[in-house]
């Protein structure tokens, strides 16, 4: 059966994806997200979509399904966890709109309804979905976070952003047979250093800095990265405070024990982090030693305010754990040495390092899985250098590099 396919966004690029596929008189949407720049960017204006599927809660894949949910009716497949931490998102995104005076890309109305649109999905279960069976599959990226099998004439799979790695908080995803396998490259071309190796290099430097008289500020994304830096730090006996979004998210991931890969070393991290409540809390967790707080770009929330405590003091320190997007105060951070703070450029006279705890796959790590799951087409998507893996799959596969806004014919 031929299915027409066309990336809405995030084909050629880490943000705002979104892809659909039309045939058999139905059209289905995987992800829809956004950008979180100054301004927002968004995929492309989706058709009448009759199913939605969301792999993960991550903005760049669940940050624009209201825009779908909300708008008409359509069931949205995803795990009950990626369901209430996008929710979260949604809510937040609706926020900082209003906070930077940028149009309201959907309504709380529409969130409401995207959340009754969703049709609850688990790894390992099957549903016949349109002209599909539909199996839903563990992509190891996030807690929650799904790759999807389509079953029509031959099997296709769709990757989400994946990690085939165990991490403190998920195992890795497996690799399945398939015919086609749509499948993300946000490392091509790089690899990551032995975790173990980056975590203890971590703990060093945090001695270190607490040694000197210094704070730590470690800016994280809500969903996984802070609960990975509590999981890592839950024995070090320092005092240490969690703040942001990332507070909400834990309590969520405790909700779904079933989809954490060890739920009492999560507990047991959750107490050994104070949590800021309040602004006398806030007070409390400068005067600490340890701060593990959202936005992990630093582009907005509470991580803000301790960079501004702390950003005269040269015995502090500032260790990024995760992606920096062009555009972003972290990138600003990395490349000039400053932030932009209440619309004023500050410079930062801390430490600033930079630790690689990636929940993604690297290029290895993705040669391979594609080799394991042994397809005909590989399409690569979410990558900025999606050529790097053409040396290494030429030949074997038959590679698509789809640019977004391009139609292109599937056999499924
Ligand atoms: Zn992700
Ligand atoms: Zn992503």
């Amino acid at each position: 059966m031929n299915m027409k396919c066309k990336f809405l966004g995030g084909a050629d690029m880490v943000g705002r994806m979104g892809m659909t596929m039309e045939g058999d008189g139905s059209t289905y949407l995987i992800e829809y997200g956004m950008s979180p720049t100054k301004p927002p960017e968004y995929p492309l204006p989706a058709p009448r979509i009759d199913y939605a599927f969301l792999t993960h809660s991550h903005l760049d894949h669940c940050g624009m399904m209201p825009r779908i949910c909300g708008k008409n009716e359509c069931d949205l497949f995803t795990t009950p966890l990626s369901a209430e931490i996008s929710e979260l998102m949604m809510y937040d995104t609706l926020k900082i709109a209003k906070a930077e005076d940028y149009p309201m890309p959907y309504t709380t109305g529409d969130i409401e309804r995207t959340m009754k649109a969703v049709v609850p999905m688990t790894y390992g279960e099957c549903l016949e979905i349109g002209g599909f069976d539909v199996t839903m599959l563990d992509a190891g990226h996030i807690p929650g976070a799904a790759m999807f099998q389509y079953d029509k004439e031959v099997t296709t799979i769709y990757s989400g952003d994946i990690h085939t790695e165990a991490q403190r908080l998920v195992g890795g995803a497996k690799p399945h047979d398939c015919t086609n396998l749509f499948i993300e490259g946000t490392y091509g071309g790089r690899n990551h250093p032995p975790r173990k190796q980056t975590e203890e290099m971590f703990i060093a430097k945090i001695e270190e800095v607490l040694d000197r008289g210094g704070k730590v500020l470690i800016p994280c994304f809500a969903a996984g990265r802070t609960q990975e830096i509590m999981l890592l730090l839950r024995n070090l006996g320092y005092e240490m405070w969690v703040d942001g979004m990332g507070r909400s998210v834990t309590r969520l991931f405790l909700d779904y024990p079933e989809y954490i890969r060890d739920v009492r070393h999560l507990k047991a991290a959750k107490r050994k982090f104070n949590e800021v409540r309040n602004a006398n809390s806030r007070a409390s967790a400068i005067k600490g030693e340890i701060i593990v707080t959202t936005g992990g770009m630093l582009d907005g929330g509470p991580v803000l305010g301790y960079l501004k405590a702390i950003k005269d003091d040269p015995k502090s320190a500032v260790l990024l754990v995760g992606y920096q997007a062009e555009d972003t105060n972290g990138r600003m951070l990395l490349e000039e040495g400053c932030v932009k703070i209440d619309g004023e450029v500050c410079r930062i006279a801390c430490e600033l390092q930079k630790y690689d705890f990636s929940a993604h796959a690297d290029h290895e790590q993705i040669v391979d899985f594609i080799r394991k799951c042994d397809p005909e087409k590989v399409i690569i998507m979410h990558s900025e250098n999606r050529e790097a893996f053409l040396p290494d799959l030429e030949g074997d596969y038959e590679v698509f590099l789809p640019t977004t806004g391009e139609e292109f014919t599937l056999d499924m």
